[in-house]
């Protein structure tokens, strides 16, 4: 789950972390009245959207007057950013972010991810802020730094000072970046996060100048979220698929995908390997959706439903394997859900595991056209070639 840049900044306060002051706004007189109360005379205007690459395309303004501030608040609200990181469609700007402008001497990069190869978390620097760090590690490997953290005894002072001494943060700014360093990972730790980025970490000010973090983003653990209340209370509906937030309400497991082959399968292995099976007869799946175990004749009409929102999907297949699962179930949900959805596009169904002879009854019993399938690699065949007719 990921949250947006203020919130991030919010969270990184409570540990001492220093964020330039600001306030959240929904509109341009919203923001004069940020901007009045958190005083100074330049500011940032920043466009809140689950994505980076921000700067260049738009979504961050610097502004010397409350005049220019209102027409940047009035020109991000309400349009659609795209950035590199949004796709064409981009992310409706519903809130900005203002904050004082700080005076940069300079920018760097701060980054702690989970290292799949280590199992472990890996602290990620850079003096060569401000930028996409992708490119940094593509045409300057040599400027970014790695220093793995040990979970046993945590992010120790000499690695911070090994790292801030490679990135050029030396003398009076060492022990603050030391400071810094340490909390971000504590909090990251806490909070069950997968990512936390600092991009920019800055120097502001005058003379030695003072660090800053002036851009953060978070990642956090899905599956620690029911220990986590604060961070499930930062999540923004709004920013997700709204179809797989649907699904999640359902108990359905449902992301979204390109092809036209809509698939209802009970288990995500099982799942993943329909979506495998269908590929390799020359098909597109349309989404991956896995049911779950129990599925009831109400959560497959509802699974049918939240599949057919997609205006893309030519056919249904259904895979169950039914151990928890009944497929006298599967099958009545089915049924339900072509009478109450009338559904037009052909539906393969795929039976097997506990009660199949009587799901297989029932669908044949009930006077509606489903085209059954004896295995997997059948009935990825024929949804194929339904797909395909
Ligand atoms: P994104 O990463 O989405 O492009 P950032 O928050 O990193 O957005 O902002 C892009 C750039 O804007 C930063 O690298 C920095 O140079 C500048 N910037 C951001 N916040 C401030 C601020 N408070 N004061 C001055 N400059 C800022
Ligand atoms: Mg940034």
């Amino acid at each position: 789950m990921n949250i947006h840049e203020y919130q991030a900044k919010e969270l990184l306060k409570t540990y001492g972390v220093s964020v330039p002051v600001g306030g959240v706004a929904y509109s341009d007189q919203q923001a004069a009245r940020v901007a009045e109360d958190i005083g100074g005379h330049r500011w940032v205007v920043k466009a809140q959207i689950h994505a980076g690459g921000r700067g260049k395309a738009g979504g961050v303004k610097v502004v010397n007057s409350i005049d220019d501030l209102k027409k940047a608040v009035d020109a991000m609200i309400g349009t659609r950013l795209v950035t590199h990181q949004t796709g064409p469609d981009g992310s409706l700007v519903q809130r900005v972010w203002i904050e004082q402008a700080s005076a940069i001497q300079k920018e760097f990069y701060l980054g702690f991810v989970i290292d799949r190869g280590t199992q472990r978390i890996t602290l990620i620097a850079s003096s060569e802020g401000g930028m996409d760090i992708e490119e940094v590690a593509r045409e300057q490997p040599e400027k970014i730094i790695h220093e793995v953290i040990d979970p046993a005894i945590g992010l120790l002072d000499f690695q911070c000072r090994k790292v801030a001494t490679a990135i050029g943060l030396k003398g009076k700014r060492m022990p603050q970046a030391v400071k810094l360093m340490k909390a971000i990972y504590r909090c990251m730790r806490d909070r069950d996060a997968l990512q936390a980025e600092i991009n920019p970490l800055a120097l502001v000010g005058d003379g030695d100048g003072q660090l800053m973090v002036l851009d953060a983003k978070f990642n956090f653990d899905d599956n620690a979220l029911y220990r986590q209340k604060a961070v499930t209370e930062m999540r923004d509906l709004a920013e997700e698929d709204p179809k797989e937030v649907e699904a999640s309400g359902h108990g359905l497991n449902y992301i979204a995908l390109d092809g036209n082959i809509g698939c209802i399968v009970n288990g995500a292995g099982l799942a993943m390997a329909s979506l495998d099976a269908i590929t390799l007869h020359g098909g597109r799946p349309a989404n991956f959706l896995d049911v779950g175990g129990g599925a009831s004749p109400e959560k497959v009409t509802n699974a049918c439903r939240i599949v057919l929102e997609d205006p893309n999907v030519r056919c249904i297949l259904v895979n169950i394997f039914a151990g928890i699962n009944r497929c006298d179930w599967i099958a009545t949900g089915l049924i339900q859900a072509c009478n109450s959805l009338k559904i037009q596009v052909p539906l393969i169904v795929r039976l097997a595991g506990t009660n199949v002879e009587e799901g297989r009854k029932i669908l044949a019993e009930s006077g509606l056209s489903f085209i059954t399938a004896e295995n997997l690699d059948d009935a990825a065949a024929k949804a194929v070639a339904t797909a395909q007719g």
